[in-house]
This record gives C-alpha cells, sequence and structure tokens, in this order.
C-alpha cells in the first residue's frame, strides 16, 4: 500500500477526520467493468476459440447480465451515449474512483459465462474475461482488484482458473451468482472454497441468474422487476444451503460476501433459522452453533442497494438486531444507478460504523487487500 493509502487507512481506522471528504479513503467493494461485446475479447482467446465464435457467429453476440437501456443498468449522469454504462475506463476513473475519492475498488465483471452451456467455451470465456480486466483495467489503474470469473457450471475447470489468477495478488476473491444450478453450499462446489481458501481468497455472490431455472420459488414472473425485487430469496436459500451443509465448519477461513442483496432482511430471516434449527438440528449435527453465528462470523454484505427502512431510527435499529458492526461494506454498484448524486449513506449510521463499512470491514473481508501493493 502506498504512503498515502496507508496513511488515508489508518486516519479512517483511527476515527480521524476523513481527508476532503466524507468518503475519501473507502474500499468500493463493487464496480461493473463492462465486456463491450464478445468481439472486444476475441484477441484474449486463443486460435481455436476464436475461430469457433467467428465461424459460429457467437463474435456479432452480447452477453451482457443487464438489459442495457433499463434506467437502472446506469445513472443518468454516469452514461456516455452510445456507449455501454461501464465499458470506459476514463468514466470509471472520473465518476467511481475520483468521484468518490476510493482507496481501491473492487470489478465485478458480469457477462453471461455461467450461462454458457458448453462448459469447454465457459471456461474460454472466463479465461478470456480475466485476460481481458488484467490487461485492460488492472494494470490501467492501480486503484483496482479484481475478481475470478470462473466456469462454475463445471468445478474442475473452475479450480484451474482459480489456480491460474492465484498469483496475482490484485484478484481478491472468487465470482459466483446467487441463482446458479445447484444451491451453494452442495458439496459439488466445495473444491472451489478449498481452492479459495487456500489461496486467501474470498467468495463474492452476486446477484444474478444463469435463468435454467425459475428465477422465484414460485416460477418464471413475467416482469424484470419482479425478478430483481424478489431476489433476497435466493441470497436467503443459499445461506441456508452454506450453514446447513457445513460448508463453514469445512472451510473456517473462508468469507462468503453477498453483492446486491440487501441486508434489513436479516434480522427475521437470522431469527427463523435458529428458531427452526433448535427444533430440528439432530438432522444436521455438524452444525454445532446457531446459524446466525455462523453468518455473522463467515458472511458480509455489501451496501448497495440499500434496503432501508423509511426511518434512519428504524435503520439504527435493524442494525442492532443484526448484532455486528462487522458485517456491511461500502459499494456503489457502479455504473448501476442504485442510488442518487453521492448521497451513498442510508439515514441512521453513525460515523464510526461509517468508518468500518468504508474501510475496517473490507480489509477483514478481502485479506488480499492487508497486502503492499504489487
Ligand atoms: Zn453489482
Amino acid at each position: 500500500m502506498s504512503q498515502t493509502a496507508t496513511a488515508i487507512a489508518n486516519q479512517a481506522t483511527q476515527g480521524g477526520p476523513m481527508l476532503g471528504g466524507p468518503l475519501l479513503g473507502g474500499i468500493d467493494c463493487d464496480v461493473h467493468p463492462a465486456v463491450p461485446n464478445m468481439a472486444a475479447l476475441l484477441p484474449y482467446l486463443d486460435p481455436y476459440w476464436q475461430e469457433q465464435v467467428t465461424v459460429r457467429g457467437i463474435d456479432g453476440l452480447d452477453l451482457s447480465s443487464f438489459p442495457l437501456q433499463m434506467d437502472a443498468h446506469g445513472r443518468p449522469d454516469w452514461r456516455t451515449p452510445g456507449e455501454k454504462p461501464g465499458a470506459s475506463l476514463a468514466r470509471l476513473r472520473a465518476d467511481a474512483l475520483d468521484g468518490f475519492g476510493t482507496q481501491f475498488a473492487i470489478c465485478n465483471p458480469l457477462y453471461g459465462v455461467l450461462a454458457i452451456n458448453n462448459e469447454h467455451f465457459a471456461a474460454a470465456i472466463a479465461r478470456a474475461m480475466n485476460d481481458w480486466l488484467v490487461a485492460e483495467w488492472l494494470d490501467a489503474e492501480p486503484r483496482l482488484r479484481g475478481s475470478i470469473v470462473v466456469p462454475a457450471q463445471n468445478p474442475e475447470l473452475a479450480v484451474d482458473e482459480i489456480n491460474r489468477r492465484a498469483a496475482d495478488r490484485r484478484f481478491v476473491q472468487v465470482l459466483l451468482l446467487a441463482q446458479g444450478d445447484i444451491p451453494l453450499g452442495n458439496r459439488r462446489l466445495w473444491p472451489i472454497y478449498a481452492a479459495a481458501e487456500r489461496h486467501g481468497l474470498s467468495i463474492g455472490v452476486h446477484a444474478g441468474s444463469i435463468f435454467r431455472h425459475a428465477t422465484t420459488s414460485n416460477g418464471w414472473p413475467s416482469y424484470h422487476l419482479e425478478d430483481y425485487a424478489a431476489h433476497a430469496q435466493s441470497f436467503q436459500s443459499n445461506l441456508l444451503s452454506l450453514v446447513h451443509e457445513g460448508v463453514f465448519n469445512k472451510h473456517p477461513a473462508l468469507t462468503f460476501v453477498m453483492i446486491e442483496s440487501g441486508f434489513t432482511w436479516l434480522p427475521t430471516f437470522m431469527w427463523r433459522a435458529n428458531k427452526t434449527w433448535r427444533g430440528v438440528r439432530a438432522e444436521v449435527p455438524w452444525v454445532d452453533r446457531a446459524p446466525s453465528e455462523l453468518i455473522r462470523a463467515h458472511v458480509r454484505f455489501t451496501l448497495q442497494p440499500t434496503d432501508a427502512p423509511p426511518t434512519g431510527a428504524d435503520m439504527a435499529r435493524v442494525l442492532d438486531m443484526i448484532g455486528s458492526d462487522d458485517m456491511l461494506l461500502f459499494s456503489t454498484d457502479y455504473p448501476h444507478w442504485q442510488f442518487d448524486g453521492h448521497n451513498v449513506w442510508p439515514d441512521g449510521i453513525s460515523p464510526a460504523l461509517k468508518r468500518r463499512i468504508l474501510v475496517d470491514n473490507p480489509r477483514n473481508a478481502y485479506p488480499r487487500l492487508q497486502e503492499a501493493r504489487p
């Protein structure tokens, strides 16, 4: 870490005033550099896949995970006419890094890898995306950190990709989606968790679906907003799966970061999980602590978009019921439209907690952020 960054981090940690503004020196745990289109990945594919993509006409496709023209995909003042939101490093630098005085920002590229049925093709695209991220973003901007995109539909290939990237300490986590083929606690995924734990990487779980199953437990919704608003249920079922399949017992050093999950539903969710566990825990004797204890110890949540209650007093009560100051991580979700202007803080968060959310909690959630800058 540079002297300036260290000074800022120390200042934030020690509770001093933030230089130049309420956010300077923060760690943004969710920004989205956008792959412009499949053709942009061609230089990063090997000759076989270059030919396959071109011959099959796939080079004209765009596997973007968001409907690009929808308001939520790009805040109006972060859009450049004719350009995909998030596709420009210069704009990300100006809007997100300089705009918020960011020390580090963690890149979470979302580009359909997990929805590709051909596992070999998915692995090639994941590899190309990670090379693209290194060459066009991480090498060009020292404040950026990366998430490893993996073909999680084949854990063996996913582990290969994790091993390939692990030596580059700018990668700080492995990126998964909230709605994949199987619940995240499933044993089939454990090799991915073992590899992440071995390399000191965290697991990021971003909102999103491979759309091979209905996106709600009641079947397919008709509208994007239903899908979006109901997404908390997929995070909740994944948390239950991670707890009760025993992932946290098996991988005690691993941290999961839920990204764009919301978090104010945690008190009632943890209450129900604890109550049910107390009643029928003979079914899962390896779960030796209440689910809420395991979640507080191993799971973190990004701030934006905040599913905030109506008043600051309500928010303070919710935070009190969550029962930990360690769980929230600062995020802007750049370039998505999750808050207005630069007013990223919901009411009801104390200055001391803001400092934890901005710097301390992200540094603890991502061990590699504590290392000296490469
Ligand atoms: Zn996001």
